[in-house]
């Protein structure tokens, strides 16, 4: 059975791995800091909901429902984002491929503008390409926070979190820095592994 709070995912290699992109050090306190962070803030609402819910003390829902989405918004985008990255990965290939040439006309386009959403995210945020499931096109959305100008229900592919955190360690303040060296970590399988995923879900929707 699911657990029924939020648990931080291990990484599925060292701190090193991403060396020298990304740091030992600056992956490190993303990871165990900034990202567990969003664990317990998520954990800590459940658990004031819960306690309302038994003891029908007063909750201010509006406020909670806005935190919850910022701490559960943070802790999916990062989990999203550590399965992501790999060093020196091929460039897509396949389907992701295809799809990347059909809706971009080619995969430097697609590079080019991912790179300036990425650049461009006003304040904190995140680049996401996801699938839209209803035409079947890739779209590329520019996350401000974890929460906003998301587009609903759209199968995430491919993240790249842009919140000084991510990189101040290692860039200082030079974001589009940051953002060239991501395409030296981009995991293009993973991503190739979640289309073929959203494809086959939006496949078994449509044959109900
Ligand atoms: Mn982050």
């Amino acid at each position: 059975m699911a657990s029924r709070t939020y648990t931080l995912p291990a990484l599925e290699y060292d701190y090193k791995y991403l060396e020298p992109y990304m740091s030992e050090e600056q992956l490190t306190i993303h990871h165990q800091k900034h990202h567990q962070a969003y664990v317990s803030g998520a954990n800590a609402l459940l658990e004031k909901l819960d306690k309302a819910h038994t003891d029908g003390s007063d909750v201010d829902v509006k406020a909670i429902c806005k935190e919850l989405s910022w701490q559960i918004g943070g802790h999916m985008l990062h989990s999203l984002f550590w399965l992501n990255l790999k060093i020196e990965e091929a460039p897509a290939s396949g389907e992701l491929a295809a799809k990347l040439n059909a809706d971009f006309g080619n995969l430097d386009q697609f590079k080019k503008e991912f790179t300036k959403a990425a650049v461009g995210v006003e304040g904190s945020g995140w680049a996401a390409l996801a699938l839209c499931p209803m035409t079947d096109r890739l779209l590329i959305m520019q996350i401000e926070k974890h929460n906003v100008n998301v587009f609903p229900g759209y199968p995430i592919l491919l993240v790249l979190d842009v919140f000084e955190h991510a990189y101040y360690i290692d860039y200082k303040n030079d974001r589009a820095k940051y953002v060239d060296a991501f395409w030296n970590i981009c995991g293009w399988g993973a991503a190739a592994t979640r289309l073929a995923q959203a494809q086959n879900a939006l496949k078994a929707m449509d044959s109900r």
